[in-house]
């Protein structure tokens, strides 16, 4: 009997929210943009090189966008294939200790899995009743730290002092925080980056920018962690950016009237849905991000899951400890909105 098997690396993968094909559907379950791109990003296709040819391993033009952007020195920015990929590299190149890794126990559910593919050693924390995190907990030995800000997929944001008391007190770990969503309405923590050398801030394409389908992501900190990010990747591939993506995302960094206006416009349809589906008898709480994680006083999350899946709209739903009676809904268009709000008065037997 051979044994080659006894060397495989056994992993449980992550389970990505579906993507169903289906004409009308709505789709609410993986936190996508429901607006297109802007149309400059299309524009930029043209400003692609010569396919012929490897890309370049620097990464340098969009790079040096991304650092413009946010007044930084190309040095301070890593960007990667969309956020999962900078935050797998990260997790590979700064949670190297014998130490636990510590993260909150309600949170986005691929950190476990990384934790598991390398190897780190992980301590979930857990969030109080109401979801939030206590920063006290974070002050127990570890060999690193990371949690979304706002977090996943509650929508919750914690404040830029608290995110401020954990990196202070943690000095000789990296901290990672993930931003996927901070564009709809919180105050990033970016700002710490110039005082604290072990703070990492990640962001990404996929919500605010429209892209999901492009792959991009990025993160900031200081030259050393950047440095060491680099290095890492460098090993393992060079060309993780193609042509397409280099492009594409530097031109939408191009439109900022076109992206400020529609993520104003997702923040204001999740304000109206919010005012809806608590006459409905739904709580949730204040979310920053674009979706609502919302739970019924009288019927079960599992079974309204099942009936708008029936009707063909998608939300998403996790047979998860704590949060089993609860739905994560992504805010889509005004229009898509409604067709939910209806389904829902239609099942609860609301005029
Ligand atoms: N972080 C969080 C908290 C997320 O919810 C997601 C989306 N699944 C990601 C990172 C990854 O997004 P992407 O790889 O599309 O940038």
């Amino acid at each position: 009997m051979s044994t080659w098997r006894t060397n495989i690396r056994e992993v449980t993968p992550y389970t990505p929210g579906e993507q169903p094909n289906k004409e009308n559907m709505i789709k609410l379950n993986t936190n996508e943009n429901p607006y297109p791109p802007s149309p400059m990003v299309e524009a930029g296709g043209k400003e692609m090189e010569d396919w012929r040819l490897y890309p370049d391993p620097s990464v340098t033009k969009l790079v040096h966008a991304l650092a413009q952007y946010h007044g930084l020195l190309d040095e301070q920015v890593f960007v990667g294939v969309g956020s999962d990929d900078v935050l797998a590299m990260s997790f590979l190149t700064f949670f190297n200790s014998d130490k636990p890794i510590l993260f909150p126990d309600i949170t986005y559910s691929f950190y476990d899995v990384w934790a598991e593919l390398y190897k780190i050693p992980y301590k979930r924390v857990p969030l109080t009743e109401q979801f939030r995190l206590v920063k006290e907990d974070y002050q127990q030995e570890n060999g690193g730290i990371v949690f979304p800000n706002p977090n996943a997929p509650t929508g919750i944001l914690e404040p830029v002092s608290f995110v401020e008391d954990i990196v202070r007190g943690n000095p000789d770990s990296v901290v990672i925080v993930d931003e996927a969503y901070i564009d709809f309405g919180g105050e990033t923590c970016l700002n710490l980056i110039h005082r604290y050398e072990n703070l990492l801030v990640v962001r990404t394409y996929s919500k605010s920018r429209s892209l999901a389908g492009l792959r991009v992501g990025y993160c900031m900190g200081n030259k050393e962690l950047i440095e060491a990010l680099n290095n890492v990747k460098q090993s393992y591939n060079s060309y993780t950016m193609n042509q397409a993506a280099i492009a594409l995302g530097t031109a939408s960094l191009k439109d900022e009237d076109y992206f400020r206006e529609h993520v104003a416009k997702i923040i204001s349809t999740r304000e109206w849905v919010g005012e809806e589906l608590r006459k409905l008898h739904f709580s949730f709480a204040p979310s920053s991000a674009n979706f609502l994680f919302i739970t019924h006083e009288r019927v079960k999350a599992k079974d309204i899951f099942e009936m708008l899946k029936e009707q063909d709209i998608y939300v998403r739903y996790f047979d998860k400890p704590r949060i089993d009676n609860y739905l994560r809904v992504t805010i889509g268009t005004d229009e898509q909105m409604q067709q939910f709000i209806d389904a829902l008065k239609r099942y609860l037997n609301v005029k």
